[in-house]
């Protein structure tokens, strides 16, 4: 067992408690938590953008892959109290957004 990875991963754990605990939400990529990890912003119009994911699985992570990850953030936000929203239309922008690098 390579021991120095082991304890990364279990500092990545404690770090992640501790963030949940502390109502902080997950990258949706990786599940490292937003009270440590620095999130990767979509800005997919100039006034909003969107951080289903952080900067590490953003540089690593295939387009496709990113696409159901914004999917998932969409799809929670319109359980949400998001109501009167064109989600097909957003939709099409966020992937639009991620196809060019953003
Ligand atoms: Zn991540």
């Amino acid at each position: 067992m390579n021991l120095k990875r082991h304890l990364i991963q279990l500092m990545r754990t404690i770090k992640n408690g501790l963030g949940n605990s502390n109502g902080y939400g997950n990258c949706y990529g990786c599940y490292d938590n937003w009270q440590w990890k620095e999130y990767h912003v979509i800005q997919y119009s100039e006034s909003s953008g969107m951080f289903p994911y952080c900067e590490e699985c953003h540089k690593t992570l295939s387009i496709d892959r990113k696409k159901e990850l914004a999917d998932e953030l969409l799809t929670k936000w319109m359980s949400g109290n998001y109501w009167g929203k064109d989600w097909v239309g957003l939709r099409i922008i966020v992937h639009n957004a991620i196809e060019a690098g953003k």
